[in-house]
């Protein structure tokens, strides 16, 4: 081999990636200057917060329901349909920023340690697949923790963590985009009021 061949070998392969940045438009904006992966990490510190303090998440939650159903009679002054839109753009913020929420409409997270299922990218509600990745993560985004790993580390944290273990319903499309605080809440009275109506 040639001393020019072997300086030819011996220097780095030009990578499809390497040639798609060069070709890239070079603009000021750039994204925070952060890396894609670290922009991925930081989505997920909200939830895995709320999964580390699943306990004090727990008990708050048990008080704030019990605040919601004493405002009962003014939901019902109101109408619940009527309370339906702010309350729901409330809980839309709270609930994407501390658990990434889809709204579901069926809220099961005092079930699943403060993890919601409805961020599994098959949409489990009763357990992972069996694709967990040895560390943990998810099979289909491999950057992401999977949820219910961190469902059952949020469940034993809770006095209550062994809700896990019930088994949930499908989930109810019809209920997508509504409140789930009002609903449950709704159902509370009902069942306050008449001694003996249906759960969530
Ligand atoms: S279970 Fe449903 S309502 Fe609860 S956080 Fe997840 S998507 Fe939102």
């Amino acid at each position: 081999m040639s001393r020019r061949e072997s300086a030819k070998a011996a220097a780095p392969a030009v990578t499809q990636a390497t040639l798609v940045k060069k070709a890239r438009d070079r603009i000021a904006y750039k994204p925070a200057d952060v890396s894609p992966q670290r922009r991925l990490q930081r989505r997920y510190t909200m939830r895995l917060w709320s999964v580390r303090h699943a306990r004090f998440l727990e008990w708050f939650y048990g008080r704030f329901a019990d605040l919601f159903l004493a405002l009962h009679p003014l939901w019902k002054a109101i109408g619940y349909a009527r309370a339906e839109r702010p309350v729901k753009f409330v809980e839309r913020q709270v609930k994407g920023l501390m658990f990434d929420c889809r709204m579901c409409g069926q809220c099961v997270l005092s079930s699943t340690g403060m993890s919601c299922p409805m961020n599994c990218p098959k949409q489990l509600r009763n357990g992972p697949c069996g694709g967990v990745r040895a560390n943990g993560h998810c099979e289909v985004e491999p950057d992401m923790p999977c949820v219910w790993v961190k469902a059952w580390e949020g469940s034993r944290l809770m006095r209550a963590g062994d809700a896990i273990l019930t088994v949930q319903k499908p989930v109810d499309q019809s209920l997508r985009e509504s409140s789930a605080w009002l609903r449950v809440t709704a159902l509370a009275a009902q069942k306050r009021e008449t001694g003996n109506g249906t759960a969530a």
